[in-house]
């Protein structure tokens, strides 16, 4: 394509490209990959999470539930062909969960618009009718935020594949929400671009879910999260208004909407196109792999890399029980006596990367590296990563179930959140497994457990609450990129003071006056919380 040529054409990068995004569902036979997605896990009816949305599952013989659905099946088909409108068990069922799969629920209806007119229309019909909505990308999330409601739709943006046009110049793409992650890198690439935020789930998540749950990834420490990375966005409000927040400049008039937007879960509207920041490709990488015999010790190196002015464009950490497992499963070469290895990618000019390979190498060694390698080529370079990039698929082969926490610290804290984690997974007879962002302290602490052992589940989400709540107390926060949903409501209580959630709702309720868009995700209400906050076991942890 000439330079400045954008796409004639709009290209189809979408869900349909991806075997397991095709699916639209619970991303059924994942379960390893995906965390615990174990039918046993099914909840019963009241269980904790689960009482914030509709207790059961979709009811067939409920007459107000039947009413609803016969009533907006009749109004959406008469402008949506048959195939956009589910309704029948079998139908609904692959939309039941998203990667948080211990919780289920069918959805009323679920329907999958192709153009933005028909997404306004559908909102305004279910806006009319005071219809909860959901909106769902790949359902790749981890926290429930794409979990439906039994009493509301499920809209699917999964027909939204098209890459609109492509900016080789101005170096930005203008994509459908349902164009996975990947696919704009892909389409990029003839032009020597890239788009920056990948999230290892970038093969199957789409850049609507990405926008929501304002997504990172490996190369986030050096060129940012998806908000750094997103100019403008489209939006339908629940009202079925269509507007824009951002612009293609480096700033925009009026409040930074779209900053307020990125991140907002389905909460405050449905995205309906992005426009991205395409960054080139850089000239050279190299990876270094460093291995400790003591967790505390990498923590510690990371800090000082980060400290000695460099900014790798990654900085990953695994401890002993995901190395093992990640060996065994993709044969890295990782060493396996290793209590820790840290992976560090430099990219940049040629020069840029030999200077700063040789300062990190001095520094790992510095602060007690058994043993450092650097990559020598390409492939050896993605050997390195392949075993971290596979590394949740490789913990779940070696557990029934495993549960992955996502939560951000200050760098400084993360030999104490290490050295206090593996205490509280004695504590609980739990193992965990640890597999993350170093260089973000972006910890991803995998609970494994088993889900057919009786009350094993409770105590696993007891103790992620608690390593949570640990993240809180040292500075940092309960999410770094898998948001909030239902997984992590009860915590946004600890991280929040009553004043500060009473503002998010008033945001919410600016947007969305009826609470219908995704209600019982993100945000908890007052009563919710300070009926956690009385929990005796709470008090004495966190005062806030
Ligand atoms: C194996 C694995 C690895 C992962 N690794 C990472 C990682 O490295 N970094 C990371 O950040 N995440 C990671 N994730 C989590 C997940 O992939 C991301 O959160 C991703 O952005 C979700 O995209 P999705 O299209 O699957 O969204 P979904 O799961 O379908 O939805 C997620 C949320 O976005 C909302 N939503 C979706 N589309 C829209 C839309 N068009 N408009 C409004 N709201 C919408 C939903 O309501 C829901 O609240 C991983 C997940 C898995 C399973």
């Amino acid at each position: 394509m000439a330079a400045g040529a954008h796409n004639a054409e709009p290209v189809d990068r979408g869900a349909s490209a991806d075997p397991i995004a095709l699916s639209g569902g619970c991303l059924l036979g994942s379960r390893q990959a995906l965390g615990s997605g174990h039918p046993s896990l099914l909840k019963p009816p009241g269980a904790d999470i689960m009482s914030l949305i509709q207790p059961t599952r979709i009811d067939f013989d409920n007459p107000e539930l039947t009413s609803t659905r016969t009533g907006l099946v009749s109004e959406l088909r008469a402008f949506l062909p048959p195939d956009a409108v589910l309704e029948r068990q079998e139908e609904v069922q692959p939309y039941e969960c998203d990667g948080l799969s211990a919780y289920r629920q069918l959805p009323l209806l679920v329907v999958l618009p192709r153009t933005i007119e028909e997404v306004q229309r559908v909102l305004r019909i279910c806006y009319a009718r005071d219809v909860p909505v959901v909106a769902r990308g790949a359902g790749t999330g981890l926290s429930g935020g794409a979990l439906p409601r039994g009493d509301g739709v499920l809209l699917s943006l999964a027909r939204f594949t098209r890459i609109l046009d492509l900016d080789p110049v101005a170096r930005t793409a203008r994509v459908e929400p349902g164009v996975r992650n990947l696919a704009i890198s892909e389409a990029a690439a003839p032009h020597g671009l890239y788009y920056a935020p990948d999230p290892s789930s970038q093969i199957a998540c789409t850049i609507g879910g990405n926008v929501a749950e304002n997504s990172g990834g490996v190369h986030c420490l050096k060129y940012g999260l998806t908000v750094h990375n997103v100019l403008a966005v489209k939006l339908v409000t629940i009202e079925g208004d269509l507007i824009e927040l951002g612009s293609n400049g480096l700033d925009a008039p009026g409040y930074d909407l779209l900053a307020l937007f990125i991140g907002s879960e389905g909460m405050l509207g449905v995205t309906v196109e992005v426009t991205v920041k395409l960054l080139p490709v850089p000239e050279r990488a190299q990876a270094i792999l460093a291995a400790y015999d003591d967790v505390e010790k990498a923590g510690q190196a990371v800090g000082d890399i980060i400290a000695a002015g460099i900014i790798p464009a990654g900085l990953e950490m695994m401890d002993g029980p995901a190395i093992q497992a990640a060996e065994d499963f993709v044969h890295a070469g990782y060493p396996t006596d290793a209590a820790a290895i840290l992976i560090c990618e430099i990219d940049g000019t040629s020069q840029e990367v030999s200077e700063e390979v040789m300062r990190v190498r001095d520094l790992l060694l510095a602060s007690g590296a058994t043993e450092v390698r650097t990559s020598r080529d390409d492939a050896e370079r993605l050997m390195f990563w392949k075993g971290r990039k596979a590394a949740f698929p490789a913990v779940g082969r070696i557990s029934p179930d495993y549960y992955c926490m996502d939560g951000t610290i200050p760098r400084r804290a993360l030999p104490e959140v290490l050295r206090r984690t593996a205490e509280m997974s004695r504590e609980y007879g739990l193992r965990v497994a640890n597999v993350f962002h170093a260089g973000d302290g972006n910890m991803h602490p995998l609970i494994l457990f088993d889900a057919n052992k009786p009350g094993e589940l409770e105590r696993t989400e007891e103790l992620g609450g608690r390593i949570l709540e640990l993240c809180v107390e040292v500075g940092g926060t309960i999410t770094g990129e898998h948001g909030v949903g239902i997984e992590k409501i009860n915590q946004m209580c600890v991280q929040f003071s009553p004043e500060e959630l009473r503002q998010f709702h008033a945001v919410k309720a600016a947007f969305d006056p009826k609470g219908l868009l995704n209600p019982g995700k993100g945000v908890p209400t007052p009563r919710r919380c300070s009926e956690y906050r009385q929990l005796p076991d709470h008090q004495h942890r966190h005062p806030h």
